[in-house]
């Protein structure tokens, strides 16, 4: 067994230290925001594979991550519930590339829909996670486990240690030298609750209503290359207006708050060792907008690597 560090506090870097700790090794992990001040902990966070690929990589990410977070569910402490909802289409569209990933789809029938513009849609159960609520379920869970975790600023990968994890997320823009890690920027409105308990998702959009106990994220925008973490007021209305179109109820709904949050987007979600000096790097991020679909998937992933080491 290793000692391993883990660079980044976010959902794939806590997941990837949880796993690593329970095949046993040594988990440090060790992180400029932690995790509460992460883009994770801006997301959503509705199990939907999206903005990551390769396709074949990220159908079988989601399924290990749905399996997981599934078995999760039946621990309110996790912050993670199975909810039904729909996904919208405004043209017929064929069953979606990560059919495989979910276990029931249904094809909604027109008159299942909410109506004009919508004309095709599918329903299925998904893990809905409340990410301040399922970040500090981690943590607890790494610590449980003889792990720590501790604010540091790292100018570059470490090179004293045995094992590195490099799940740093746009971080890894410096850390790893890579620049074909973007930012995909993502604004959300935090609603009142208004009695939602199922989730909508408009495909053409990005257009998602996603209720949580408290609240309900709405969402969103995808600007590629914007570096922006502001909340744009006039965004905000937009996010709002096309959310109502989709789920009326909201119109009665108070605006709590606004968050921006960057998405690593990359060509290809990057889980890869590679060897330096003495020492192993295993890179992880790029997960785009399915980090939390894909954690699961890609801490198993890593765990692999490093004991293939
Ligand atoms: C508005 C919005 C909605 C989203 N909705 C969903 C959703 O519904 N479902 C879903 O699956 N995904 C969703 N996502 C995507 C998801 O949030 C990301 O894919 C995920 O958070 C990426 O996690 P990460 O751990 O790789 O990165 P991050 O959460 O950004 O964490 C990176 C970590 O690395 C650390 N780090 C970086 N550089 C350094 C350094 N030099 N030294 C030390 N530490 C460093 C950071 O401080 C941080 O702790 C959404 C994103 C946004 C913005």
């Amino acid at each position: 067994m290793s000692r391993v560090l883990v660079v980044g506090a976010g959902v794939v870097g806590l997941t990837c230290a949880v796993r690593l700790a329970e095949a046993g090794h040594e988990v440090d992990v060790v992180a400029r925001d932690l995790p509460l001040e992460t883009t994770s902990a801006v997301a959503a966070a509705l199990w939907y594979p999206y903005r990551a690929l390769p396709l074949d990589r990220v159908t079988a990410w989601s399924r290990t991550s749905y399996t997981a977070l599934e078995a999760l569910a039946d621990d309110e402490a996790t912050g993670v519930r199975m909810l039904p909802g729909t996904e919208l289409h405004r043209a017929p569209a064929p069953d979606p590339w990560w059919r495989e990933a979910v276990p029931a789809l249904t094809r909604e029938t027109t008159t299942d829909l909410p109506g004009t513009p919508y004309v095709d849609g599918w329903s299925f159960v998904a893990p809905v996670v409340e990410m301040p609520v399922h970040l500090r379920w981690l943590v607890a869970r790494v610590e449980q486990l003889g792990g720590t975790l501790t604010r540091m600023a790292l100018p570059a990968l470490p090179d004293h240690a045995e094992v590195v994890v490099d799940a740093s997320g746009l971080g890894a823009r410096r850390l790893a030298g890579d620049p074909t890690l973007q930012p995909v920027r993502g604004q959300v409105v935090h609603v009142e609750q208004v009695g939602l308990e199922r989730w909508w998702l408009d495909a053409s959009g990005p257009v998602y209503v996603v209720p949580r106990s408290r609240d309900v994220v709405v969402g969103g925008t995808d600007d590629e290359g914007e570096w922006d973490r502001r909340p744009d007021p006039a965004v905000a209305e937009r996010i709002l207006d096309r959310a109502v179109e989709m789920v009326p109820e909201l119109a009665r709904a108070r605006v709590l708050r606004h968050r921006v949050g960057l998405r690593p987007a990359r060509p290809a979600v990057r889980v890869e060792a590679e060897t330096r000096g003495d020492g192993l790097v295993v890179h992880c991020y790029g997960h785009g907008g399915a980090g939390v679909t894909l954690s699961w998937g890609t801490a198993d992933e890593v765990v692999r690597l490093v004991g293939a080491a």
